[in-house]
């Protein structure tokens, strides 16, 4: 048997330490046993998803030098592997389990099934799909269906006993099946939904291995279902730790950066990063911190995974990044990596214009450009002290625009004008007034050259963290003034 992994990522948003993180797993299982690891996208939500975060993702975990061995750039066998592509294949399996009675149609409305949780909720059960779609007689399914009812297509799920999985780190997992909803396979818009599309693409691209992130867990008992309904073999299942803040919660953007962006921006080395990433849940056999992705793979065990929720934090890999630059780089190397960071004609290119007016001489755009180099700019409590903003409304200007910018999908210098427009529209604070908390914050600097062409150049990730460690410097809301700004953010 040849070893077959996968990462699937979904291309709707940045491209995040998370994905890149099971993708090393990936890619070292598959290399350690001489076998292929696949890069799927799965972009059955066509809402959400878009070409631009695909790209980015290609391009952050290519930076990151992870490489597979098919996807959807490079090609492949067992393509395509992008699944909107792929939508004929689906709808062929969604059919037989149709037929063999293993799916069935739901012609329910998204207000009766509002209606439908509501009950459940009022009479204190976990809401849940009541079944409705299988009372439906064959007339009226096959009436429904030719009057072109919008409908879904359900999967069947046992009533009662317990589902049994075995996880390649946790052993023998048992979920009760009445926890398990009768999950929509096939949505209104006719594509799959991510629990079909996922098996059927495991299987066929020849999936031996599934390696993912603990989240995923609950599904796996549809996805078994699903594998015995289809009368196939079901890949090894392998849940990885899920990565945590320092304070042990979840990964989140709201305490720690998680786009890879973010860290390219920074000035961090892919080596390290990668370096990092292998550290988290896994040790060396010498238990050494600092080591490459070839050594890793050399001696990978994926046993020695340990499930003690890994902690992701930016000091360290900071720390770590340094060990590389001092160990591994000749000044000749170094020189490079800052050319190719930024200090090259393409940035210097896009900062120069915003500049050129201020300057007398070369040496006085140092000064000027430095924000654009930086990663926080220093700034303390007092640098935003400005006598028309008391410091509420310092919090509120940043976490606002924190909030709206962070939701903004596409950063143009357009669009983040009209968002902070806005704001400083709906909180009747003049925009003069109100860009001063936003250019402290960006620029370390009450003015700066054009600050929003700036935010631009510096791109969301790290726009976002500058406002993120502003808000930080001028305390942060408390929690309950967090709900209430959240409340007011709302009925903007
Ligand atoms: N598309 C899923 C994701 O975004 C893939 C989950 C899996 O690996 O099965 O992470």
């Amino acid at each position: 048997m040849t070893v077959r992994t996968r990462i699937a990522p979904s291309p709707t948003g940045d491209p995040h330490v998370g994905t890149a993180y099971i993708a090393l797993f990936n890619m070292a299982f598959a290399k350690k046993h001489g076998g292929q690891f696949v890069l799927r996208i799965e972009d059955t939500d066509q809402v959400r998803s878009t070409t631009e975060s695909e790209q980015s993702i290609l391009d952050s975990l290519n930076w990151l030098g992870l490489q597979w061995d098919e996807g959807p750039d490079v090609g492949g066998e067992y393509g395509p592997y992008r699944q909107s592509e792929r939508s004929d294949i689906y709808a062929k399996y969604i059919q037989q389990l149709l037929d063999e009675g293993n799916a069935f149609y739901c012609f329910a409305t998204p207000e009766e099934l509002d209606e439908m949780r509501k009950q459940q909720m009022a009479n204190g059960e976990t809401p849940k799909y009541d079944g409705r779609g299988l009372l439906l007689s064959e007339s009226e399914i096959k009436q429904k269906l030719d009057a072109g009812v919008p409908h879904v297509v359900r999967m069947k799920i046992p009533e009662q006993g317990v589902c049994t999985f075995d996880d390649l780190l946790r052993g023998t997992i048992e979920i009760d099946w009445t926890q398990i909803d009768m999950q929509v396979l096939m949505k209104a818009d006719g594509l799959p939904t991510y629990h079909l599309a996922n098996v059927v693409d495991d299987h066929l691209m020849a999936i031996t291995h599934v390696i993912r992130g603990e989240e995923w867990i609950n599904s796996a008992p549809k996805h078994q279902l699903l594998y015995k309904y289809l009368g196939w073999d079901m890949p090894v299942l392998c849940h990885m730790p899920l990565l945590r803040n320092p304070d042990k919660s979840k990964l989140s953007k709201r305490k720690n950066p998680t786009s890879i962006n973010y860290y390219e921006r920074m000035g961090f080395l892919p080596e390290a990063v990668v370096n990092y990433l292998g550290r988290m849940g896994w040790s060396m056999p010498d238990e050494r911190e600092k080591f490459s992705v070839s050594e890793m793979i050399e001696v990978f065990d994926i046993e020695r995974v340990s499930l003690g929720g890994p902690v992701f934090d930016v000091d360290k890999l900071s720390w770590l990044n340094g060990l590389w630059i001092r160990e591994d780089l000749s000044i000749d190397d170094l020189a490079k990596r800052f050319t190719t960071w930024a200090v090259n004609e393409s940035y210097l290119g896009k900062v120069l214009p915003l500049i050129q007016k201020r300057i007398n001489v070369l040496s006085d755009a140092a000064p000027l450009a430095s924000f654009f180099l930086e990663g926080m700019p220093s700034v303390t409590v007092e640098s935003f002290e400005y006598k028309k903003l008391d410091v509420e409304q310092v919090r509120k200007i940043l976490q606002f625009s924190l909030w709206r910018l962070e939701a903004q999908r596409e950063w143009t210098l357009d669009n983040i004008q009209l968002d902070l427009f806005a704001l400083s529209e709906s909180l009747e604070i003049k925009m003069r007034d109100f860009m001063i908390p936003v250019f402290v914050a960006v620029s370390g600097k009450q003015s700066a050259p054009s600050i929003m062409d700036a935010m631009e150049i510096l791109g969301p990730d790290m726009t976002r963290a500058r406002l993120r460690a502003g808000l930080n410097v001028v305390g942060g809301p408390s929690k309950k003034e967090m709900k209430r700004l959240e409340k007011e953010f709302r009925n903007l």
